[in-house]
């Protein structure tokens, strides 16, 4: 059932013209992993790596992801990981406004179907668009719940890469993560 919606959604996905992003990408990027999750992440949207490949968090970002991820003793395979964007912005600029309007539909959807106990928002473009803004030094490290979704809120790994106390910052947060993971029956 998760799996069938999840597919439909990937294939409207590929057909999508809903922005003008889908004129300059090479693939859609719809997100990837468990159908099970009980921890979903949530980036920006997809770089050059995930562009050429049509997989999510793929590039150097992405690397430094799985590995803190690691550190915490989650693999990639039991959590669902995706992007507010489905298609890469050109240069890497950030998206627009309209394009997260058309685009982030998709991504409730999947939510919807998903239900993980965690909606993990890295960096400021997926706070601003699933929440609403919310300067990051404030943010990280908190929970925001809705009636039906849990969300978490951290930097993205791309400011680690530049940054590395931010990384420390996210291995902080990501402890609180697990906490709660092991709380809700990881
Ligand atoms: N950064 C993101 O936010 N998403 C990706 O898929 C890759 C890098």
């Amino acid at each position: 059932m998760v799996i069938s919606q999840l597919d439909a959604i990937r294939s409207e996905i590929a057909q999508c013209t809903n922005c003008p992003l889908h004129e300059t990408r090479l693939h859609t990027v719809p997100g990837e992993g468990s159908p099970t999750a009980r921890l979903m992440i949530v980036g920006e949207a997809p770089g050059a790596r995930e562009d050429e490949t049509g997989r999510p968090f793929v590039g150097r970002s992405g690397e430094l992801l799985t590995t803190l991820l690691s550190e915490i003793g989650i693999s990639r395979d039991e959590i669902f990981i995706t992007s507010v964007m489905k298609c890469r912005p050109p240069k890497n600029r950030t998206p627009r406004q309209g394009e997260i309007a058309s685009c982030i539909p998709y991504l409730f959807r999947q939510i919807e179907a998903i239900r993980p106990a965690i909606v993990m928002l890295v960096g400021g473009v997926a706070i601003s668009a699933v929440i609403g803004p919310w300067r990051l030094s404030e943010a990280h490290g908190r929970f925001y719940e809705t009636e039906e979704q849990k969300f978490f809120m951290t930097y993205h790994p791309a400011a680690a890469l530049r940054f590395p106390k931010t990384a420390d910052i996210i291995r902080q947060d990501l402890q609180i993560i697990k906490a709660e993971l092991e709380l809700s029956g990881h």
